[in-house]
């Protein structure tokens, strides 16, 4: 079981104080906790992070290697900083940036390559939940952003539960979860649930046969809630 927080464009220097947080919460011994803070924030929160066995993770890698791409991160760097973990092709990148499944397959397999996990980002827009073709749509991403070869995680976040407050339903996120094992072809995959989880729904959501953990992201950037959501996987 894992949960991962995204603090996606969140967060100062004041807030490194997370670590102590993390220390006092309670965890239960199966779960692993990932928090991915903005890459500002990765060389100050790490050390921290790790004293409490809390792991680091990034929002997003390049798919290159180190070299001339102004602005970008490589998979590398985020490992030198201590990350285990890599987010790739979140919705929000996927529309605010254009990424596409083949560019988020690249940039996996950078992670990969740079000895990170890469969590591959996939869900259906309720418009194509609405015509029918969300387990279509999810399985034919899953088939082109994951990764040939390596250890990956991937993340159902229906797009339209993503920051709205309004999450699938059980049934939907047991369905849509079996079609992401079918379409990757591993049944021993590991694939967490996102868009909107929150202490009143974690529980149940993370009790459901095939969900192995959850990306959280409003959740996260409150120490309670996301001691909560934790909590509720005992
Ligand atoms: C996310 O950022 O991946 C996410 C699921 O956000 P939220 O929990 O706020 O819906």
């Amino acid at each position: 079981m894992l949960i991962a927080g995204n603090w996606k464009m969140h967060g100062r220097r004041t807030d490194t104080g997370w670590p102590a947080r993390f220390a006092e919460m309670p965890r239960p011994a199966h779960v692993d906790v990932l928090l991915c803070p903005p890459a500002t924030l990765l060389a100050a929160l790490g050390p921290g992070l790790g004293a409490t066995g809390v792991s680091l993770g990034a929002q997003d890698c390049s798919a290159h290697t180190d070299g001339a791409h102004t602005g970008d991160l490589s998979a590398g760097m985020l490992a030198d900083l201590g990350c285990s973990h890599v987010i790739v092709g979140h919705s929000e990148r996927r529309t605010d940036h254009g990424e596409h499944d083949a560019l988020v397959r690249a940039k996996a397999e950078a992670a990969l390559n740079a000895g990170l996990t890469p969590i591959v980002c996939v869900g259906e827009t309720l418009a194509q939940r609405d015509a029918g073709v969300a387990e279509a749509i999810v399985s034919e991403q899953v088939r082109v952003s994951r990764p040939a070869a390596g250890r990956y995680i991937i993340a159902y976040e229906p797009v339209w539960a993503i920051g709205t407050g309004r999450s699938a339903s059980l049934e939907d996120i047991a369905l849509m979860h079996a079609a992401v094992r079918r379409a990757a072809g591993e049944a021993e995959l590991s694939v967490l649930y996102g868009g909107s989880v929150k202490p009143d729904n974690a529980a149940s959501i993370l009790s459901l046969e095939g969900v192995d953990g959850a990306l959280v992201g409003g959740a996260s950037l409150d120490p309670d809630e996301f001691a909560a959501i934790v909590a509720a996987t005992a």
